[in-house]
């Protein structure tokens, strides 16, 4: 029997200790992944994480196919460690409206790439998430740095990973009633999708920072979910413990 993650959702929603020792098992290292990536000076504090888990997501979330929850649960986990402390002002600020008029000239190849850099991702990820050189992805970088550089007063070359989280706020916020759902999206990376799919998917999504950042986050999630492995059944066990998860009931086995 294949356990979901629907089940999973509705378990956890429920409260039920299948859906969290399963959540637990499978995407507790996920969690501490994005920790590690977005929060890279605060992931080593366990207290941290134990309070991003106890913010209950699930009571938020409607049941989907493992990555579009994935990037639902790191949108939870980055807004959980931004409420528990938010992150430090940029120094030099950029706003999506002067990034997009920056980067007008660029494809939209183009344009993931410098968003990955407001990821705080190398460009060696990039190149692996978009399955280009990483020189190719650098090469880039530098000419979205050339634009957004001669359209700001100051500049530094941080400055799309110091406006990250601000810029994915903005981007997240700007949705419109033509947005595309996380499945069009996956039609098109696992090559689903026909010719003239793809090419009204990014029509819409070169102008559409809204959904290049949906776009973005599904490609890191195919990235992060790829990478990640169980957590180890003692360590599992000790999380249960620290949030009261009580082993399921195996009723059907006392016949
Ligand atoms: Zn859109």
């Amino acid at each position: 029997m294949i356990y979901t993650s629907y089940e999973m959702i509705q378990d956890c929603r429920a409260n039920r200790p299948e859906g969290w020792s399963y959540f637990l098992t499978n995407y507790l290292p996920v969690v501490r992944q994005f920790l590690k990536h977005y929060f890279p000076d605060r992931a080593a504090d366990q207290s941290l994480l134990e309070r991003v888990l106890r913010v209950n997501l699930f009571q938020s979330l409607d049941p989907a196919p493992e990555r579009t929850f994935v990037a639902e649960l790191r949108q939870h986990v980055l807004r959980a460690v931004e409420a528990d402390r938010a992150s430090a002002a940029p120094e030099i600020s950029i706003d999506i409206e002067t990034l997009d008029a920056a980067l007008e000239p660029l494809t939209l190849t183009e344009k993931l790439v410098a968003w990955f850099d407001t990821m705080y991702y190398a460009a060696s990820d990039t190149g692996r998430m978009l399955r280009m050189s990483p020189q190719t992805a650098e090469k880039i970088r530098a000419r979205a740095a050339e634009l957004i550089r001669g359209s700001l007063d100051a500049w530094r070359s941080s400055v799309l990973a110091d406006n990250g989280p601000l810029l994915g706020q903005a981007a997240s916020a700007l949705s419109t009633k033509d947005c595309l759902p996380a499945k069009a999206f996956f039609d098109v990376i696992d090559g689903r999708t026909t010719w003239r799919g793809r090419e009204e998917m990014e029509q819409h999504v070169k102008g559409c920072w809204h959904c290049l950042d949906h776009y973005c986050r599904l490609l890191e999630v195919v990235d992060v979910l790829r990478a990640s492995k169980p957590l180890p059944e003692a360590e599992a066990e000790a999380y249960k413990r620290l949030l009261g998860i009580e082993a399921p009931k195996r009723s059907f086995w006392k016949r």
